[in-house]
């Protein structure tokens, strides 16, 4: 009960997702505090059927979370617990916030809720601002994603982007980029595996509780975590899912890896 969190993203599947943070609604609020959650008790059992007042589902209206539903769930967290020790706020879909909701949200995740517990249901991390990926604790329940691309691969391009990171300034940016532009891969692949290591970086920064997508770069892993801040690890997240819009938009590959190393370079 004492290590829960005030506030979560758990990513995977919706159902999946639904169901453990029913189930954390129910450690928090479970009567029976030896064997949390017991299942059986008044509180488990009106969670368990989605009766209980103090869980609140949020999903998106249309196509999305507005901020006017945030601010409807922001006044909300003023108020007490109907019954229960704690409120759970389910964000379904979160990853469908407007830039302007989450913004909004971001305050609430800035100060510490005591009766509160906020859980952001999404399958799709990048689309979350790295500001509130910060605030929350990740917990992963998605089927093991297998990456795409050749251990060989992204061990090179691994190696070329901790050589950013150690070297912080690039002398022979022209030639980092001719090695990119000539991996055999897909631009959209590779910049995907690149955010799928930043991500790993961040789970290993934050020593949190997460499978990596790239185990098998786990020293590599490691080696960036040990040279980049928490903020320097979301910002090269930000700069690599820039140039993956830019890869649906714009043709000249160079560019993109041009733009790539120079954001990446510059948040080091
Ligand atoms: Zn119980």
């Amino acid at each position: 009960m004492n290590n829960i969190s005030h506030a979560y993203i758990f990513l995977g599947a919706e159902d999946e997702t639904t169901k453990e943070a029913l189930k954390l609604a129910q450690i928090a609020n479970c009567k029976n505090s030896q064997m949390s959650p017991c299942g059986f008790c008044n509180s488990c059992r009106k969670i368990q059927n989605d009766v209980h007042p103090d869980v609140v589902h949020v999903y998106p209206e249309g196509a999305s979370i507005k901020i006017e539903q945030v601010r409807q769930l922001i006044l909300d967290l003023a108020e007490k617990p109907v019954e229960g020790n704690k409120k759970l706020y389910i964000l379904h879909q979160a990853h469908t916030m407007t830039p302007q909701a989450q913004n909004a949200l971001l305050k609430t995740l800035e100060e510490p809720l005591t009766e509160s517990i906020i859980v952001l249901l999404s399958s799709n991390l990048k689309q979350l601002i790295p500001t509130v990926i910060s605030r929350c604790q990740i917990r992963d329940f998605s089927q093991e994603v297998k990456p795409l691309i050749s251990i060989n691969t992204r061990q090179s391009i691994a190696n070329l982007l901790l050589h950013i990171v150690h070297s912080k300034k690039i002398s022979e940016l022209g030639a980092l980029v001719t090695q990119l532009s000539e991996t055999d891969e897909k631009a959209e692949e590779i910049l995907e595996f690149i955010i799928s290591l930043y991500r790993d970086v961040l789970v290993a920064k934050t020593n949190s509780s997460v499978a990596f997508i790239n185990g098998d770069l786990e020293s590599i892993i490691y080696k960036f975590a040990a040279q980049l801040t928490l903020n320097a690890i979301l910002l090269s997240i930000e700069v690599a899912s820039e140039q993956l819009k830019a890869t649906k938009s714009r043709g000249n590959q160079n560019l993109i890896w041009y733009n790539l190393l120079m954001g990446l370079e510059e948040v080091v």
